[in-house]
C-alpha cells in the first residue's frame, strides 16, 4: 500500500499548502536536477528566473492561505503549447525563435489564470519540453533540436511524441508535464518511460493555443507520476473555451473528487468490484512481445484481485486503424502547416527570386523529413481523384472503428490491453524505417480515432528492466472511471514508484 510518491503533485501541493516547503526552495531544486541532467535532452528552454520569480508570488499567495489549487507545485509544458514569455517550437526549425503573443489556454488554466478570467490553478512553469517536430513521431527522434534519452536507458528512445515530457518525469525534473496526444504521443511515452499518463476524451481540454497537426484528433493531456496527480492537473486545464470550437460543453469536472469519491463507495479490500474491463484479443496477437504481454497480464490479475471482472471482447477493425490513422493525420496535417509560408510565422528562407522560390526554399528549409514526408501523404490523399478513393474510405473506416467501441462499452465499463507492441528500441533503431515506427502505434490509434479517452499506467518492467505501460480505454467522458481504476491498481502495486536507477 502507498499513498502517492513523495516527489508527486499531491504530496507536494500538501506540502506547499502545509508551508512544510516554499516553492521557491522547491523550484531551485528541480532547476538545479534539471541543468545537472541536460544530456536527458528534455527540455528546449529553461526559464529559471521567470520560474523563481512565478515561485516567490506563489510563496506569498499561500502565505495568506490564497493561491490555486496547485500553488506552487512546479510543470513544464511541451513545446506544442505556445506560452508568453517563451519561445514555442514545436520541435521545429520553422518555429525556431518564435515568440507567441498569447498563451494556450491550458498553460493558463495551469498556471496564472486566462486573462480576465478567474484565477488559475497557480502552477510554476520550468519550460518547454522537446518533442517530435510538430508531435509526428514516436520515438522524440524527429525534433529538430536533437533527440531525448530514455531515463531508464540512455541509449533508448523515450518513446514520442512528448518524449520530453516523459522523460522529464520520470528523470524527477517536474512532477508532472503537459502532453498532447493524437494517436498514441502521451500514453506510448508515459509506457516506455515508467509513468503515467491521460489523454482524455477529445473536447475534454481546449486546444486554443496547442499547434495543430491533426486537429480533429489532437487532445492535451498530463504524464505524471499517479492517477491522483494526473486527476489534479486534469481537473485544473479542461472545461469549456469558448476559443476552441471542439471544446466540449460540459462544465469542468472535478476529477480527483470524483476518483476519490468512487474510492469512498467502495467496498473495502475490493475497490474495484463490478468493473467490468474487456480485453480485445486483438490487443494480444502473437507479435506482442512475451515480456510486455506478461506485464500486462500481471497487472491485469492486480486489477482482478482488486475485484474487476476480466471479459473477453473483440474490436475487429484495430490493424485498420493504422491505414486510416495514417491517411487521416497527415490529410489534416498538410491542410494545418500551410500556414508556415515564410510570411507569417517563424523561418523564411534568405535568399530567392519571387514569391514561388521563397514559399518552396522557406519550407524545404524549414520542416524535417518527417513532416514532409506526412505533407506529401496528406497533399496526396486530398487530391482530386484520390480523395474518395483514400481519404473518404477512411473517413468511413473511422466511424466503423469508433461503432466498434460502442459495441464492447455494451458489457464493460473500460477496455485494456498493452499501449505498445515493445519496451523502448534502441536510439536511432526506427529513425530510417517509417513504416516500422506506425505499426507499433497499433494499441494507441483506435482509441484516438474514435475520440476516447486513454491511459498509460505502469505495469511493471519488461527485457532490459525497462518499464510497461497497461492501456485502460474509456467511454466517452469516462476518464474519472479510467483514473478510479489506475488509483486503485497504484495503492496496491508499486510500479509507478519505482525510478530509474531503482529498478530492483
Ligand atoms: N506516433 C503517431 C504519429 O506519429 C502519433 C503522434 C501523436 O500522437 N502526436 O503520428
Amino acid at each position: 500500500m502507498n499513498t502517492g510518491h513523495p516527489d508527486g503533485v499531491a504530496a507536494l501541493a500538501r506540502a506547499l499548502r502545509e508551508r512544510r516547503i516554499s516553492s521557491e526552495e522547491l523550484t531551485r531544486t528541480l532547476l538545479a536536477r534539471i541543468e545537472a541532467e541536460r544530456e536527458l535532452g528534455a527540455f528546449l528552454c529553461v526559464d529559471a528566473e521567470g520560474a523563481l520569480a512565478q515561485a516567490r508570488r506563489a510563496d506569498e499567495r499561500l502565505a495568506r492561505g490564497a493561491g490555486g489549487t496547485l500553488e506552487g507545485v512546479p510543470l513544464a509544458h511541451k513545446d506544442v503549447f505556445v506560452t508568453r514569455g517563451l519561445p514555442t517550437s514545436a520541435g521545429s526549425k520553422m518555429l525556431a525563435g518564435y515568440a507567441s503573443p498569447f498563451e494556450a489556454t491550458v498553460v493558463a488554466r495551469l498556471g496564472a489564470g486566462e486573462p480576465g478570467g478567474p484565477p488559475g490553478a497557480g502552477m510554476v512553469t520550468l519550460g518547454k519540453l522537446n518533442c517530435d517536430e510538430f508531435a509526428m513521431g514516436s520515438s522524440n527522434e524527429n525534433s529538430a533540436f536533437g533527440p531525448v534519452l530514455n531515463p531508464w536507458d540512455r541509449t533508448r528512445v523515450p518513446g514520442g511524441s512528448s518524449g520530453g515530457s516523459a522523460a522529464a518525469v520520470a528523470a524527477g525534473l517536474v512532477p508532472a508535464a503537459t502532453g498532447t496526444d493524437t494517436g498514441g504521443s502521451i500514453r506510448q511515452p508515459a509506457s516506455l518511460c515508467g509513468v503515467t499518463g491521460i489523454k482524455p476524451t477529445y473536447g475534454v481540454c481546449s486546444r486554443h493555443g496547442m499547434i495543430a497537426f491533426a486537429s480533429s484528433l489532437d487532445q492535451a493531456g498530463v504524464l505524471a507520476r499517479s492517477a491522483e496527480d494526473c486527476a489534479l492537473l486534469l481537473s485544473a486545464m479542461s472545461g469549456h473555451d469558448r476559443r476552441d470550437a471542439t471544446s466540449s460543453e460540459r462544465p469542468a469536472q472535478d476529477f480527483h473528487a470524483q476518483m476519490r469519491a468512487a474510492r469512498a463507495g467502495a467496498d473495502g479490500g475490493r475497490p474495484l468490484a463490478g468493473l467490468r474491463i474487456g480485453l480485445p484479443r486483438e490487443f494480444f496477437p502473437p507479435a506482442l512481445a512475451a515480456d510486455v504481454a506478461a506485464a500486462v497480464r500481471a497487472a491485469l490479475a492486480a486489477l482482478e484481485k482488486l475485484g474487476a471482472t476480466l471479459l473477453d471482447v473483440s474490436l475487429p477493425r484495430t490493424e485498420l486503424a493504422i491505414p486510416v490513422y495514417y491517411i487521416i493525420a497527415p490529410a489534416e496535417a498538410s491542410s494545418n502547416l500551410s500556414r508556415y509560408d515564410g510570411v507569417r510565422y517563424g523561418h523564411r528562407a534568405a535568399q530567392y527570386a519571387d514569391l514561388a522560390e521563397m514559399y518552396r526554399r522557406t519550407r524545404s528549409e524549414g520542416f524535417g523529413a518527417e513532416v514532409k514526408r506526412r505533407i506529401m501523404i496528406g497533399t496526396y490523399v486530398l487530391s482530386h481523384g484520390y480523395y474518395d478513393a483514400y481519404y473518404l474510405q477512411a473517413q468511413k473506416l473511422r466511424r466503423m472503428i469508433a461503432e466498434d467501441f460502442q459495441a464492447c462499452f455494451a458489457h464493460c465499463d473500460v477496455i485494456a490491453g498493452p499501449v505498445a507492441p515493445q519496451v523502448a528500441a534502441r536510439l536511432g533503431e526506427q529513425a530510417h524505417d517509417p513504416i516500422k515506427a506506425y505499426l507499433a502505434d497499433i494499441f494507441t490509434l483506435p482509441a484516438s480515432l474514435a475520440g476516447l479517452p486513454g491511459m498509460s499506467v505502469p505495469a511493471g518492467f519488461g527485457d532490459g528492466g525497462m518499464p510497461v505501460g497497461l492501456q485502460l480505454i474509456g467511454n466517452y467522458f469516462g476518464e474519472g472511471t479510467l483514473l478510479h481504476a489506475a488509483h486503485a491498481l497504484q495503492q496496491a502495486s508499486d510500479w509507478h514508484l519505482r525510478t530509474p536507477g531503482a529498478t530492483a
